[in-house]
């Protein structure tokens, strides 16, 4: 490791123990931006780096609530309100038991660079509960909701901090966040993304993640004169992002054999169709059931306990969560031909892999610019709240498309080395950067 980044590195694990998935995502990010850093010093001086790991705000809270039974069950709730420089702050929720605050950290890092890439004017948050909505009724799932907001509602605004989705939250957990706001607060704002249609919501926004990833990985594929169409490709995950990440494949002629959930992948060599894609939809968001289900009602093979990467692909998309391919997985990847590797979850690779990736210089796009199609139609949703009028489909979608082109081009301005390779992790870490730091150096040390 360049020295520069292990001295910035020691002490910032120094003031931030135990969180390491935190440390992880600030070091991938270091070893792009310390060299940028010391070619241009103002940021140096003015401490950027330092300032942007260093959360503006951090709130943490009790979330009381009765489950079914009557009893009384505790939980933990946080926000992380990074950065706002550029805009009020914006980024998912995540319920889910894995979840800290060095997790959340990490996120809300990842997201202020993330939402710098997409040009709309968005700060960088995060937040969420170790709250696991698996297995529990719809009234539980409320309940929780209803005592998260009670206390959250005290931190946000359409104009302060603007929450959306995340693993574990979908349009049913929007939907009773938002209405528990309205009723604290008695009026009826654009403070959270990812709202139903018939209340604020934008059209697109649930595709847009997925959908984004797609269109960023064409663009990827257009660099080499080549596209998505007949390309086999591995996707994990099976819920918000992996879902329409396989529609738009499909629309845009790919062939996808993997989905998956935290039990196992389902492998399915004819391709996952528009009509067996209907099936998941039902399971996961209808029934709430495990991809498991498929394999039994396809006919298909079920990996137990396995992520997709041991399959040969061409194209591999993570879309489940962090750290879920590891070296021996990238080294898989690559042995058995695989190409590009398109993220749609947040740092689902490991840093092992990700110089796996870079050092056999193929085509590798970071979380942070593949999958900001979702946060930036979040930024649309915004827009349209603010002018109190709605978009339609097709108007939102070419915004997507022609942000997640933008974010390609930024990658290949600040990421294209001399060989012609496209160092995307350097590109996207310095093009979401620049924007900050400069707003940073401009509003003075806060
Ligand atoms: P969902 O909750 O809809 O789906 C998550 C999927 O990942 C499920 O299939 C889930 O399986 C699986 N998964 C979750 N945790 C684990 C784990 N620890 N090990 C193995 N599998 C796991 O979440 P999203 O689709 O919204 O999010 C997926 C990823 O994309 C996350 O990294 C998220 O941060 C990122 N992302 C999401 C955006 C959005 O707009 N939703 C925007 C940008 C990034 P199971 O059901 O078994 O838990």
């Amino acid at each position: 490791m360049d020295p520069r980044v292990e001295q910035f590195m020691a002490k910032l694990k120094a003031k931030n123990p135990g969180e390491e998935v935190f440390h992880q995502a600030v070091q991938e990010v270091a070893e792009s931006i310390i060299p940028y850093i010391e070619e241009n010093p103002k940021y140096k001086h003015a401490k950027i780096l330092e300032r942007l790991a260093e959360p503006e705000r951090v709130i943490i809270f009790r979330v009381p609530w009765i489950n079914d039974k009557g009893e009384l069950e505790i939980n933990r709730g946080f926000r992380i309100q990074m950065n706002s420089v550029i805009g009020p702050y914006k980024g998912g929720l995540r319920f889910h038991p894995t979840v800290t605050l060095g997790v959340l950290k990490f996120l809300a890092f990842e997201q202020t660079l993330k939402n710098s890439l997409t040009t709309l004017p968005m700060g960088g948050a995060k937040g969420g509960s170790d709250f696991d909505p698996k297995g529990k009724s719809d009234n539980e799932v409320m309940r929780f909701c209803q005592s998260f907001m009670t206390e959250l509602q005290r931190h946000i605004g359409p104009d302060t901090d603007v929450p959306a989705g995340d693993i574990g939250v979908g349009a049913r957990e929007i939907g009773f966040l938002f209405g528990q706001y309205k009723r604290l607060r008695n009026e009826f704002t654009g403070v959270l993304t990812g709202k139903g249609i018939e209340w604020g919501g934008s059209l697109i926004r649930p595709e847009a993640t997925g959908y984004g990833v797609a269109y960023f990985c064409s663009e990827m594929l257009k660099t080499r004169g080549d596209s998505l169409a007949g390309k086999t490709v591995t996707v994990s995950g099976s819920g918000n992002v992996a879902q329409y990440c396989v529609e738009k494949c499909n629309q845009l002629g790919a062939k996808v054999v993997t989905m998956s959930d935290s039990n196992g992948t389902i492998y399915d060599p004819d391709g996952i169709s528009p009509e067996k894609l209907a099936f998941v939809f039902e399971l996961k968001n209808e029934r709430r059931g495990r991809i498991k289900e498929y394999a039994e009602h396809f006919g298909c093979q079920y990996l137990e306990g396995k992520r997709p990467w041991n399959i040969k692909c061409d194209v591999a998309m993570p879309c489940a969560t962090q750290n879920e391919l590891d070296g021996n997985d990238a080294q898989a990847l690559l042995d058995n031909g695989c190409f590009c590797v398109c993220e749609g979850a947040n740092m689902p690779s490991t840093i092992e892999a990700i110089n796996k990736f870079v050092a056999a210089k193929i085509l590798y796009s970071p979380g942070k610019a593949s999958n900001a199609g979702g946060v930036a139609t979040s930024g649309l949703e915004m827009t349209q709240n603010s002018m109190r009028l709605p978009w339609t489909k097709e108007e939102v979608d070419q915004r997507l498309h022609s942000i997640m082109i933008n974010i390609h081009q930024t990658c290949v301005k600040y990421g294209k080395q001399e060989d012609g390779f496209i160092n995307y992790v350097k590109g996207a870490n310095i093009g979401g950067f620049v924007k900050v730091a400069n707003a940073m150096l401009a509003q003075g040390y806060v």
